[in-house]
């Protein structure tokens, strides 16, 4: 599928998987680039991202999830092994409630140092109750039936 049939403007990651515009390239194949985050949240901060031109993941085919989540253990590995960092995160977000910027399928790889530096996460758990809850996995079941 073309970014034009995506009704996608060409984000920056477009340019970038189209060669106009430079990056530091860590791995690609025919589906998957990933390279290294030109603001990073800590040493060696990478971004996967496939090729098909998705603005949220909830929008990308089986065969590009496939081939990003075959190599993302790998790429993730490798930056472990490049950095000495042991504890990473790996962040994707979808929308710009989301803090998605970049309106193209990625996911963060961030180490976390151990001085602290790397993602920082506010995490305000919440509680639900066993009915809600119910009702709330069996409607997600049901959408998932529907194959959407
Ligand atoms: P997000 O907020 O999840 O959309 O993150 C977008 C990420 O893309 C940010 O971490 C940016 O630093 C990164 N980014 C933007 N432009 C470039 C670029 N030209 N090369 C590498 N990373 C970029």
């Amino acid at each position: 599928m073309t970014v034009m049939e995506a009704g996608m403007a060409a984000t920056i990651f477009r340019k970038i998987i189209d060669g106009e515009i430079p990056c530091h390239r860590v791995y690609e194949d025919d589906h998957v680039l990933a390279f290294l985050d030109i603001g990073p949240l800590s040493r060696g901060h990478t971004l996967v991202i496939p090729k098909e031109p998705a603005k949220t993941l909830d929008a990308l085919s089986d065969e590009s999830a496939a081939a990003l989540g075959r190599v993302l253990p790998r790429i993730c590995r490798a930056v472990r092994k490049a950095t000495g960092v042991e504890a990473y995160n790996v962040l994707q977000n979808n929308g710009s409630a989301a803090h998605q910027v970049v309106m193209h399928v990625h996911f963060h790889i961030i180490p976390k140092e151990p001085g602290g530096a790397g993602l920082g996460i506010g995490w305000g758990a919440g509680r639900i109750e066993a009915a809600e809850a119910a009702g709330l996995a069996s409607r997600i079941r049901e959408a998932m039936e529907d194959g959407s």
